[in-house]
């Protein structure tokens, strides 16, 4: 009873050491507000801002920026802000 439980735990494993999908080694990405010391997120600077919202106009996930917790948030303040004066758009088509 217990060797055939071992046996259908080893037939389980159907994925190679290297390549497990499941658990695909990321690296992880890193703040570029936190990296970068003289980069000032301004809402008036719409070629900065377009970096942080997709081709929708959408504001991009913070495991898609690389952002740290708190610069997600100044990003998606700024982004809002750029919106309300016309400089990025609420959406496109
Ligand atoms: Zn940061």
């Amino acid at each position: 009873m217990s060797d055939k439980k071992k046996n259908k735990r080893n037939n389980n494993k159907n994925y190679d050491e290297d390549y497990n999908p499941r658990f695909r080694k990321q690296r992880k990405k890193v703040c570029v507000m936190c990296s970068d010391k003289n980069f000032v997120l301004d809402y008036k600077n719409a070629d900065q801002l377009k970096k942080f919202v997709n081709d929708k106009g959408k504001i991009l996930p913070r495991r898609t920026t690389g952002a740290c917790a708190k610069h997600q948030r100044d990003i998606t303040i700024a982004v809002k802000r750029a919106r309300h004066i016309a400089i990025l758009p609420y959406t496109q088509n």
